[in-house]
């Protein structure tokens, strides 16, 4: 798919601004005399005018700068700039770097200011309000180079990505790109970024987001920086790493072809580690006790690393029936346009459940284990998640996510009720997890039935659509 050279329309750094009109103190007001106000009104507004450079847009928000006097006597300030609020870009939306702290969107001081109009609490030595605009000149036909003379090829974005002012991440965005939008190149600037002729202007691109190759869907990366079928190995750099026993294996990284939303799901298969029901793991990370029965008991410092699961009532090993169900939701979730972080591909990884949590917490944006619960009822009782208990709640990573897990669970949940999955009770049971303890993500263990439910591949993929659902409902879509 091509996208053609499309820009999100009307976000420029300018648009980004929102509009703002400010009253000035209501006490500070009242300490003012008639005769103050008076004098203030007669006073000739302060103006300076810097220049740099510009886009038509922000001249015409400089333009646009307001200042009222109402009738009360108060000075209204009104800053108007586009104000397309429902069509903003967030500072996250696009790729630079794979480590890319990104400076907010509308945050790069002069560049942006526009218009600073200073009255209220900085009148308090005077009495008077100070009244300063800054504007920037555009710049005219006459000196804006022809840098369209000075496009060398044409290269294909490969991920969501920015186009800055200049070569920095915390430059000024012109536009967040979708993959596949041809670029017109004109050189590369360094190792980092590539210079670019992007609608009448000079701007810079991550040369990382960039191939060369007309079939860039073969390129395609996430947002923080994975090519399609890229091993994602567990980080000793990253939090919670030491406590792992089992982390030879790898998960994969899958990205959307079309539609990208930008958004990884970490769907993690449960059960299939060789060795793993042999090997312990600490069920906290400070070493306190477990809060809740389960596979291993309340009270326990211990878990096990990888339990190996249960059976169904027809010898199915469940997971055999986790991986099938993992596979068939990986699919739907690429055609949806969700980037998908596989934990298990195939009936053994070398991956903990404290390995597993901690890649997703690094490199997903959620994360979703599935299983059926082994718990010797003689009738399916339906599906839900595990909810976290007040136990675990003041770990400092629970206490930061746990809501936003629950909200996740509750949406999965909606979405299999709303494809006709039979669910258990208020859909939730709390459960003290290896994989809540150690998330810094949203991450919820969804139990899609027990030893009784029916888990044939028409079923999975009602399941797999309802999930699908429910991340929908969670990430707004
Ligand atoms: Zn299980």
């Amino acid at each position: 798919m091509n996208y053609g050279n499309r820009r999100v329309p009307e976000k420029t750094e300018a648009s980004e601004k929102t509009e703002t009109i400010e009253t000035k103190d209501k006490i500070e007001k009242a300490e003012k005399t008639e005769t103050i106000e008076k004098t203030k009104r007669a006073e000739k507004p302060k103006i300076t005018k810097k220049t740099g450079k510009t886009g038509l847009a922000a001249f015409a928000a400089a333009m646009s700068a307001v200042l009222l006097f109402c009738g009360c006597g108060q000075d209204i300030i009104i800053e108007n700039t586009h104000s397309d609020k429902g069509k903003e870009i967030s500072a996250d939306a696009g790729s630079d770097t794979p480590e890319a702290g990104e400076t907010p969107a509308g945050s790069e001081g002069e560049e942006e200011l526009i218009a600073e109009i200073r009255t209220g609490k900085n009148s308090k030595d005077t009495g008077a309000a100070e009244i300063e605009t800054t504007a920037r000149v555009p710049e005219t036909e006459e000196t804006r180079p022809d840098y369209s003379l000075m496009v060398t090829g044409t290269e294909y974005t490969i991920s969501n990505v920015n186009v800055r002012r200049q070569p920095s991440t915390s430059a000024g965005i012109l536009a967040m790109l979708p993959p596949g939008t041809e670029v017109s190149v004109i050189t590369e600037a360094d190792d980092t970024w590539t210079e670019v002729y992007y609608e009448g202007e000079l701007a810079y691109i991550s040369r990382d987001y960039l191939t060369d190759d007309p079939d860039w869907q073969a390129h395609l990366r996430t947002k923080n920086g994975y090519a399609n079928g890229q091993a994602v190995y567990l980080s000793d750099a990253w939090r919670y790493a030491e406590f792992s026993k089992i982390n030879s294996g790898h998960a994969v990284m899958y990205t959307a072809a079309a539609d990208r939303k930008n958004i990884i799901i970490g769907v993690n298969a449960g059960h299939g580690t060789e060795g793993g029901a042999n090997v312990k793991t600490l069920c906290h990370p400070d070493g306190s006790p477990k809060v809740t029965g389960g596979s291993t008991a309340a009270g326990s410092t211990s878990a096990t690393a990888v339990s190996s699961g249960m059976n169904f009532n027809d010898g199915t090993a469940e997971r055999k029936v986790t991986l099938a169900e993992a596979r068939i939701l990986k699919e739907k979730l690429l055609a949806a346009g969700y980037d998908v972080l596989m934990i298990r591909e195939e009936d053994d990884v070398q991956l903990d459940n404290v390995a597993r949590t901690v890649i997703c917490n690094n490199t997903a944006d959620c994360h979703i284990a599935i299983h059926w619960d082994g718990d010797g009822l003689n009738y399916d009782k339906g599906c839900y998640f595990m909810s976290v208990p007040d136990g675990i709640k003041h770990f400092d990573n629970v206490a930061a996510i746990w809501q936003e897990s629950e909200r996740l669970g509750d949406s999965l949940i909606s979405g299999l009720s709303e494809t006709g999955c039979k669910i258990m009770g208020e859909g939730r049971m709390d459960m003290d997890l290896t994989q809540t303890t150690y998330s810094s993500v949203p991450s919820v263990d969804i139990e899609l039935g027990n030893q009784c439910s029916d888990h044939s591949e028409a079923v999975l993929s009602r399941q797999a659509d309802g999930l699908v659902r429910g991340i929908d409902l969670y990430f707004g879509f």
